[in-house]
């Protein structure tokens, strides 16, 4: 097997220390690839070829044309070798190969996307209230990103970092996950078959503590993108106020799905498990708030508990497989003290709510899909992201009970209302406090729509032109035709 490099400054390297680490397939925890484990040194020595990059490169001045040119050609060796990418996907985060093969279209459909705002953006020409001048507004790079993703969805969120970063003529360090890399140094492999000149996209491995550290409290990087926990989003912007770095936040969610008397039953029924049982419930955005009314609930609950119970667990390569494992024993504990405090708390356990029995799972890091009823606001397991598959659900009689019910988090990423009455639904999504609403479906989402949270779900968003605008510095440029003195002083 051969060891996964850093790149840096256009070249494959190892860790500094000579470390490597071994990525666990969390299926059966075989080892599936050996990667460079690097520490700070290998940060400051990929932050110095940005830095280097950005400083005497060429690639701030590269016209914005060709730049997106290279962008659109990553989007195509990512088409050229989506099965692979999708494989590997699959390999190292345990996911379902359709749902990895998904997020290769998603992922390719981002670069594009970004290649195609590449040179829309020229600045603008301002009115000027002083005679014989022109004033101008032009949108610059920022400098050396510090780009750092979790696990969940690895490369889905590079991408979502990546692609506005290099269009907009930045320079960059990226740090995935320690435990999900192989996708992200896939793709480093296509930038630079791209074209992508050396230094300006940089790659290093290894933990957040060593390796993303260095990135956010390195006064080199201008700017720090962060995707991951709450806990460590605050640690973060903590260490990049060192030099005051532009920041972008995405962090967790603890999203509602209110669901109406009214709401279309099947369509209802069908989004509220999607919502939460894709890639075993690790999504941000995922729907674990169910908020029912009342005379619809056990009507609702009757019918998601009877799907769930047909949820097919396995390998993701299977095709009958629905949901496949967690992404380590770490958080599978995780998920169980979750559950358990539930229970503790006086939640009912409607279906699932422990480790499936059989003998082919064992070695993989499954959860049963588990519904929890009963479910008031002061409970851990209504408060927390847990990142499971677990679904609380909660009553409401109404509508204003059930908007109190859905804001009632220090998160807010995404949240869902269903019902079949336009009018009562847009009430609803104008007091929602999210960042994204869904009125009749749920996590949906497309490059050309921002994503990101109020609250503490974070700060600043991806994707869409605000996506963009996060890479770039805007200036005013004020270019008097006639000097004369003024004669103050
Ligand atoms: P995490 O915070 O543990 O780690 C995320 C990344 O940060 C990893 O690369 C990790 O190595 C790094 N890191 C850890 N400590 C660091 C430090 N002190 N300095 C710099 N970097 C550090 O999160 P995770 O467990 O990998 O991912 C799950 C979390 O990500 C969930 O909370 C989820 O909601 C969130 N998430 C949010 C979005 C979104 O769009 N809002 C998308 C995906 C995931």
């Amino acid at each position: 097997m051969t060891l996964k490099q850093q790149y840096i400054d256009g070249k494959w390297v190892n860790a500094n220390s000579g470390n490597t680490r071994d990525i666990i397939n969390p299926f059966n925890q075989e080892v599936i690839a050996t990667v460079a484990e690097g520490d700070q040194t290998d940060s400051k020595n990929a932050i110095a070829a940005a830095r280097k990059a950005f400083d005497q490169g060429d690639w701030p001045s590269t016209p914005a044309t060709e730049r997106g040119n290279i962008v659109r050609k990553i989007a195509e060796l990512i088409e050229r070798d989506k099965e692979e990418l999708a494989k590997i996907e699959s390999l190292d985060t345990g996911k379902t190969i359709i749902e990895s093969r998904g997020d290769m279209d998603d992922i390719a459909g981002v670069f594009r996307y970004y290649a195609e705002l590449a040179d829309k953006d020229g600045g603008e020409i301002i009115d000027s209230p002083i005679p014989n001048s022109i004033s101008r507004v032009v949108r610059e790079p920022v400098g050396v990103c510090g780009q750092i993703t979790p696990w969940n969805y690895p490369l889905l969120q590079a991408s979502w970092k990546l692609a506005p970063a290099l269009v907009t003529g930045n320079t960059l360090v990226m740090k995935p996950s320690e435990i999900t890399p192989l996708t992200t140094v896939k793709v480093f492999e296509l930038i630079e078959e791209a074209g992508v000149p050396a230094g300006v996209a940089n790659l290093v491995l290894g933990p957040g503590t060593t390796v993303g550290s260095e990135l956010s409290s390195n006064t080199d990087v201008d700017l720090i993108s962060f995707t991951g926990g709450i806990e460590t989003g605050k640690k973060i912007m903590q260490t990049a106020s060192v030099n005051v770095k532009k920041l972008a936040l995405e962090l967790g969610g603890k999203n509602p799905n209110v669901i109406f008397a009214d709401a279309d039953f099947e369509a209802a029924v069908d989004h509220a498990l999607n919502a939460v049982f894709f890639h075993a419930g690790q999504i941000c955005s995922a729907g674990t708030r169910v908020i029912v009314e009342e005379s619809l609930h056990d009507e609702f609950v009757k019918a998601i508990v009877a799907r769930v119970e047909k949820i097919k667990l396995g390998s993701g390569f299977d095709d009958d497989t629905q949901m496949g494992p967690l992404i380590s024993a770490e958080h599978l504990a995780k998920v169980e003290a979750y559950v358990e405090a539930g229970k503790k708390e006086g939640a009912t356990v409607a279906v699932g709510g422990y480790r499936p029995e059989e003998p082919e799972l064992q070695k993989g890091f499954f959860y049963m899909p588990t519904i929890f009823t009963d479910c008031t606001t002061d409970m851990s397991i209504v408060q927390e992201e847990a990142f499971a598959p677990v679904i609380t659900v909660e009553k409401f009689r109404t509508e204003e009970e059930a908007i109190k019910l859905a804001n009632d988090s220090i998160y807010g990423l995404a949240g869902g209302v269903w019902t079949s009455d336009i009018v009562k639904a847009e009430r609803c999504v104008a007091k929602m406090r999210m960042g994204t609403v869904w009125i009749n479906d749920f996590n949906l989402y497309f490059p050309h729509a921002p994503w990101g949270g109020f609250k503490q779900s974070g700060i600043g968003r991806e994707l869409g032109k605000p996506g963009l605008e996060e890479y770039t510095e805007t200036k005013h440029i004020f270019h008097n035709l006639k000097p004369e003195p003024i004669n103050w002083f």
